[in-house]
């Protein structure tokens, strides 16, 4: 199948995926409620002859694709949801749903499946193996990659890898990341509630205040990156709201800290989990308050394999040529692409989607987030090629 011309194909559907990605930029849905996204995904991948299966961890998407020749099985994933965001554009295809928007490219992933699926569909007779595409719903928090591997997303067929692929804003058009190792870190959400004892402003010694206390702990918890966690490791912790009191003259008698810690090794995580708790032990013991602490671990980190990261970075010189395949600083971002690679073996591809000339440059999750269309046929033939030379090589 080396002869397939993948950007070419990729190139004639131009027009399809702009229209795609466009149609859903207008109309983003949130979480698990992406009921029209998935309607028009499921219809689509039914019309190409994939075996559709809907309602996978509530609003996900599965199709299958059987090749003309036995071999291994290949997953795809795309995921489908918006952000809770009020979008400033200027742009005809500027989301028509009040406060929801596609910032993150998840449109363009969609767009980018479909178009895949159409190429795979294409070739299917030649292709050794199966294809398994996986649309998900809620990858911005809620689970979805979770809630649809507990529906049985990974069995029947159990796929034998994984890719995914994230259009990356950071990243000039066309510049392609796909290494071994960590890429995108765990990450976790601290809720912390200090409890004190109310009382009178004027009569201090006679209550504990819980914001004096927080005041402490908040510090002492800055110092468990700074002086606990091994400098040549990487962690964040970051407490990211404070809330407490009532009126100028009370003490108050709770305080509520939110907050995120993330990180790549298990053992740094450990470490910072342990540190948290016994700094917060000493500090509300040494000021006779207490708290509450709850850890809810939210994503894990995404590890890509290095064969199939070799056999991404392969189909991206093939795609984009080598100049264009490039080395990132692992990402202190998630994303719960994670819940199937650590389950299957599996590669994370990002790849750059900004224009800053067409001032196509603003961050992910930013109310103004656009990337240049031209992204979506080279992804298109990127995930194509990469799932084609695992099928023909594995
Ligand atoms: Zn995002
Ligand atoms: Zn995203």
């Amino acid at each position: 199948m080396h002869d397939i011309d993948f950007t070419g194909e990729a190139e004639g559907l131009h027009p399809q995926l702009i229209a795609w990605r466009r149609d859903l930029h207008q109309h983003p849905e949130l979480g698990f409620a992406v009921h029209r996204t998935a309607g028009i995904v499921a219809q689509t991948l039914a019309g190409l002859g994939y075996e559709v299966r809907t309602g996978v961890g509530q609003t996900g998407v599965v199709a299958l694709l059987h090749g003309g020749r036995p071999g291994p099985t290949v997953m795809l994933r795309a995921d489908m949801d918006a952000l809770p965001i009020q979008e400033i554009s200027d742009a005809p295809y500027a989301s028509q749903v009040a406060g929801a928007m596609h910032a993150c490219g998840h449109d363009g992933h969609v767009a980018i499946g479909l178009g895949t699926a159409t190429l795979l569909a294409r070739h299917a007779a030649e292709l050794p193996g199966r294809v398994l595409l996986v649309f998900q719903p809620a990858e911005e928090g809620g689970g979805g990659a979770a809630a649809m591997v507990a529906d049985g997303v990974l069995a029947d067929p159990a796929p034998d890898a994984a890719f995914g692929l994230h259009v990356w804003n950071s990243l000039p058009l066309g510049r392609v990341v796909a290494q071994a190792g960590p890429l995108m870190a765990a990450a976790d959400v601290l809720k912390i509630v200090i409890r004190g004892k109310g009382g009178h402003g004027a009569q201090p010694h006679e209550a504990v205040d819980a914001i004096a206390v927080a005041g402490q702990a908040l510090s002492a918890l800055q110092t468990i990156v700074s002086r606990n966690v091994d400098p040549q490791e990487t962690a964040v912790l970051t407490i990211g709201s404070i809330r407490g009191g009532t009126a100028f003259n009370v003490i108050a008698e709770s305080v509520e800290m939110l907050g995120t810690i993330r990180t790549f090794a298990p053992t740094v995580r450990e470490t910072v989990l342990t540190r948290l708790r016994v700094l917060l032990d000493g500090v509300t013991n040494g000021m006779g308050a207490r708290y509450d602490l709850e850890i809810e671990s939210a994503t894990q980190a995404v590890v890509n394999d290095p064969v199939l990261a070799e056999i991404a970075r392969n189909a991206a010189s093939q795609i984009a040529g080598a100049h264009a395949v490039g080395w990132h600083p692992p990402l202190m971002a998630s994303e719960d692409f994670s819940e199937f690679a650590r389950r299957v073996p599996a590669c994370f591809i990002l790849v750059g989607s900004a224009n800053p000339e067409l001032g196509l440059d603003a961050p992910h999750h930013n109310p103004r987030f656009d990337f240049d269309e031209r992204v979506l046929p080279l992804s298109v033939a990127l995930l194509t090629a990469a799932a084609v030379r695992y099928l023909t090589y594995a």
